[in-house]
C-alpha cells in the first residue's frame, strides 16, 4: 500500500566526512531495494550524492536549487537512478548562493518544507545535508520528520554532537516541534583500532537506543564506489560495508514498524 505521505529524514552532521552521503546512497538503495519508494534530495552544493548516483553535471537541468528558490516541484526535480525505485533531485553549485538569494524571503526557512508538500509518491525522502549548520540544514530540518546522525568512530565525536543536539532542539522549538532523532549510526568503524571501541562504549553509555545496532565499518568498496558512480550496495554487494548498510536497512525499518519482507 502506498504511503499517504512519505517518511522525510534528514541526514545530517555539521562535521565533513563522515559519512553523510554515503548513508544517503547505500541507506536509500537498501531501502528502495526492499521495496520502498525512495527520493535523495542532495541538499549539498558539492553534488556528492547526484555523481554517486550517476548524474552527472551534464544531466542537473532541475535541482534542489529550483525547488528552494525557484518554482519547480518535486516531480520536475526529481530523476530516476539506476537502482529501481531510487530517484534523486541533484544540486548543482548554485545552492551555495541560497543563504544570499533568500536573505528577504520571509519563508526561507521553511522553503523546503513547502516543496515536499507534493513528494506523495514516495514512502521515504532522505535529505544528504551539507557538513555545516546553514540555512539549508535548517531547511532539511524544518521539512523532516526526524534526523538521522552518521557519527565518525573518532576522539571528539561526541563534543560535535552536543553542538548538532542544541540546533535539533532550536528547530524543534521554533519551527518544527515533531521533529524527532531518527538514529546514530557509526560509520567508519575499525576494529583494529581501539580508538572505535572506546568511542563505540562511550557513545552508546551516552545515547543509549538512539544508537542503532548496526555500525558501518572502514570499507574500501564503500569509497570507492562513488568513482563507478553506483551504490556500494550494487557495486559489491557481498563486502562489508554493503552488508553493513543492508543491515541498517533492516533495522531502521523495524524501528519504523515497517518490516522487510521476507
Ligand atoms: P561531506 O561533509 O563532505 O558532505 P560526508 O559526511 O557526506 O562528507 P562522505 O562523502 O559519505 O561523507 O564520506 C567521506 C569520504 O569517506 C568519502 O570519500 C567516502 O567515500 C568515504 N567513506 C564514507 N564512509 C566510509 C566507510 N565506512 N569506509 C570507508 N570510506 C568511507
Ligand atoms: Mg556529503
Amino acid at each position: 500500500m502506498p504511503n499517504a505521505s512519505p517518511k522525510i529524514i534528514a541526514i545530517a552532521n555539521q562535521k565533513g566526512g563522515v559519512g553523510k552521503t554515503t548513508t544517503a546512497i547505500n541507506l536509500g538503495t537498501g531501502l528502495a531495494t526492499a521495496g520502498r519508494a525512495v527520493l535523495i534530495i542532495d541538499l549539498d552544493a558539492q553534488g556528492n550524492a547526484s555523481t554517486g548516483l550517476g548524474i552527472g553535471a551534464d544531466r542537473r537541468e532541475n535541482t534542489t536549487y529550483d525547488l528552494l528558490v525557484g518554482d519547480c516541484t518535486v516531480d520536475e526535480v526529481a530523476q530516476k537512478t539506476d537502482v529501481p525505485n531510487l530517484f534523486i533531485a541533484p544540486s548543482t553549485t548554485d545552492l551555495s548562493s541560497v543563504d544570499v538569494d533568500l536573505v528577504s524571503d520571509p519563508n526561507r526557512l521553511v522553503r523546503l518544507k513547502q516543496s515536499l508538500t507534493g513528494a506523495n509518491k514516495y514512502d521515504y525522502v532522505l535529505i544528504d545535508c551539507p557538513p555545516s549548520l546553514n540555512l539549508l540544514t535548517i531547511n532539511a530540518m524544518a521539512a523532516a520528520h526526524s534526523v538521522l546522525v552518521p557519527l565518525q568512530c573518532e576522539f571528539f565525536a561526541l563534543e560535535g554532537l552536543s553542538q548538532l543536539m542544541r540546533s535539533i532542539r532550536e528547530v524543534k522549538t521554533s519551527l518544527n516541534s515533531g521533529l524527532q532523532i531518527e538514529g546514530i549510526v557509526l560509520t567508519m568503524y575499525d576494529k583494529r583500532n581501539n580508538l572505535s571501541g572506546q568511542v563505540e562504549a562511550d557513545v552508546r553509555e551516552n545515547l543509549g537506543d538512539l544508537v542503532y545496532d548496526t555500525i558501518i565499518p572502514r570499507n574500501i568498496r564503500l569509497s570507492e564506489a562513488p568513482s563507478h558512480a553506483i551504490p556500494a550496495l550494487l557495486y559489491d554487494h557481498k563486502s562489508a560495508g554493503a552488508i553493513a548498510y543492508q543491515d541498517l536497512t533492516v533495522e531502521l525499518l523495524s524501528r519504523n514498524n515497517s518490516p522487510v519482507a521476507a
